[in-house]
C-alpha cells in the first residue's frame, strides 16, 4: 500500500495523477491539492471517469509551509510528489522534512523576482534529506528528467566514456493559436528569454538568448530550427559526469513564436519587476500569463508530434569512437485520448509517475539530495517502454557537425 500527495493540478499534475490512477499496484491511494480546489475536482472527475479510481482532492497554498506540514500529516502519504511551479520547492521540501516524507519535483527552484534558476538552493537541502533519512528526488519530468537517465542509459551499456552531450528538444505540435505556451507560460518565457549558457572545456559559456540557431531534421516532425539555451539539467550532467567536454541543450521554435515573443519583450510585456497600474503593482508577464491560453486548454487542438533526445560521441565499450541518438516520439492527439492533456505535459507527467514510482517500489532509494543520473537507469528505462514513452537507439554516421 503505497500512499502519494501529488501538489499542482496543472496539466503535468494532470497527466501525472491519471497515470498514478492506471497503475494501481503501486498507486494504491492518490490524493491532488493544489491552489485552486475547483481544478484538483475537475482532475478527479476526469480520472474517475477514465480509470475508475477515485482520489482525494484538497485546497493548499503550498508557500505556507505550516499549512501543507499539516495537510501532508493529515493525508499521510509516503511520497510528495511537487507539481506546482519551481517557486515553491523549497517549501514542499520544507514541508516534507517536517512531516517526515520523501519528496520529488520535475523542475528546479528559482526565486519570483530573478529570473534565474540552479540547484544550489537545493542542493544545500542534502544534509537534511540525509539525516531525516527520506529521499529527495530532483527534476524528474523530460527535460529535465528523461533526458539525463538517457544519458546515464548510454553511458551504462554503450560507452566507456561520453565527450559530448546534446540534447535536442523539439515539439513540432501545433495548436491553432496564435502564441501560446505549451507549459506554465510565465516559467516558459523567463527560461526562453534567458542567455543560452553551454558547458565546455571545464566552463560555462554564455552566449545571448536565442543567437545560436541550427536547423534538424527530427524524425517524424522534419526539418527544424532548434537554438542553443540553458537548461537545468546541463548544471547536473556537468557535475555528475565531469568526463564530458561539452554539454549543450536546443530547442526548437517556429518563427511566429520568436516573432511574438521579440514583440513582448519589446514592449515590456515580459518584464518580472513591478510596475504601478491604476495604483496598483502589477508584474507585466505576469498579467501576460493571464490572457495567454492556459496550456491545458491546448490539448483539444494540439496536432504533431514532440521528439526529444540525447546525441552522444565518445568512446564505445568496443574501443571504437562513436555517435548514438536516443529519443522518443509522442503524439500530441494520442496523449489527448489516453488523459486529456497535449504531449508536453504528458512528456513530463509520465515521467513524473515513473520517478515516483522508482521511491515507491524501492527500486531507487537512498538519503539525501539526488539527481536522476545518479540512479540506475535501467528501472525506469523499462517503465518508460511500457507506459506510453517508447524510446530507441540509433547509431548516427558521425559526430553532429555543428
Ligand atoms: P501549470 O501552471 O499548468 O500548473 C501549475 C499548478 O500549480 C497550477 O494548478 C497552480 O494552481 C498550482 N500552484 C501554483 N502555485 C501554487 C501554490 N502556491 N500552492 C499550490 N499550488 C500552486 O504548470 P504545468 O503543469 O505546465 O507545470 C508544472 C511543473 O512542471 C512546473 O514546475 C514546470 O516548470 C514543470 N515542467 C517540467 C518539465 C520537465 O520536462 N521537467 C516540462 C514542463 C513543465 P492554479 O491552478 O491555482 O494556478
Amino acid at each position: 500500500m503505497s500512499k502519494v500527495l501529488v501538489i499542482g493540478a496543472g496539466g503535468v499534475g494532470s497527466v501525472a495523477v491519471h497515470k498514478m490512477a492506471m497503475n494501481a499496484d503501486i498507486f494504491s491511494d492518490i490524493a491532488l491539492a493544489s491552489r485552486t480546489l475547483s481544478k484538483c475536482d475537475a482532475i478527479a472527475e476526469s480520472v474517475k471517469q477514465r480509470t475508475g479510481v477515485t482520489i482525494k482532492t484538497a485546497q493548499i497554498d503550498a508557500d505556507d509551509v505550516v499549512a501543507t506540514t499539516a495537510l501532508i500529516k493529515e493525508i499521510g502519504p509516503k511520497l510528495v510528489v511537487n507539481l506546482a511551479l519551481p517557486y515553491q520547492d523549497l517549501a514542499i521540501m520544507d514541508a516534507c522534512l517536517a512531516a517526515g516524507v520523501h519528496y520529488m519535483d520535475t523542475a528546479n527552484y528559482e526565486p519570483r523576482d530573478e529570473a534565474h534558476f540552479e540547484y544550489s538552493w537545493q542542493w544545500a537541502y542534502q544534509d537534511k534529506f540525509r539525516e531525516a533519512g527520506l529521499m529527495a528526488l530532483l527534476g524528474s519530468g523530460f527535460d529535465p528528467g528523461v533526458t539525463s537517465v538517457f544519458a546515464t542509459y548510454l553511458k551504462k551499456h554503450y560507452f566507456e566514456r561520453i565527450d559530448t552531450l546534446d540534447i535536442l528538444d523539439c515539439n513540432g505540435g501545433d495548436h491553432g493559436q496564435h502564441f501560446a505556451t505549451n507549459f506554465n507560460p510565465e516559467i516558459n518565457i523567463r527560461e526562453v528569454t534567458a542567455p543560452a549558457r553551454h558547458w565546455e572545456n571545464g566552463e560555462w559559456v554564455t552566449t545571448p538568448a536565442l543567437s545560436h540557431k541550427q536547423s534538424f531534421d527530427f524524425e517524424q516532425v522534419g526539418p527544424k530550427n532548434m537554438y542553443l539555451m540553458y537548461h537545468e539539467e546541463l548544471e547536473s550532467l556537468a557535475k555528475h559526469f565531469p568526463e564530458m567536454k561539452r554539454i549543450r541543450f536546443w530547442m526548437t521554435f517556429g518563427d511566429a513564436y520568436l516573432k511574438h515573443l521579440e514583440v513582448l519583450q519589446n514592449v515590456g510585456m515580459t518584464r518580472i519587476d513591478p510596475v504601478i497600474y491604476n495604483g496598483q503593482e502589477i508584474i507585466p508577464l505576469q498579467f501576460l500569463k493571464a490572457v495567454l491560453p492556459e496550456p491545458s486548454t491546448l490539448g483539444s487542438t494540439t496536432k504533431g508530434k514532440t521528439n526529444i533526445g540525447d546525441i552522444a560521441t565518445g568512446l564505445g565499450k568496443d574501443g571504437k569512437e562513436k555517435t548514438l541518438y536516443i529519443y522518443n516520439i509522442c503524439d500530441h492527439e494520442d496523449a489527448y485520448a489516453e488523459t486529456g492533456n497535449q504531449a508536453v505535459s504528458y512528456t513530463t507527467g509520465v515521467p513524473a509517475m515513473i520517478g515516483a514510482a522508482m521511491i515507491l517500489t524501492g527500486a531507487w532509494s537512498g538519503a539525501g539530495v539526488f539527481n536522476m543520473e545518479q540512479m540506475d537507469p535501467d528501472p525506469y528505462m523499462d517503465m518508460l517502454n511500457k507506459h506510453g514513452l517508447p524510446w530507441q537507439v540509433k547509431e548516427l554516421p558521425g559526430p553532429l557537425a555543428f
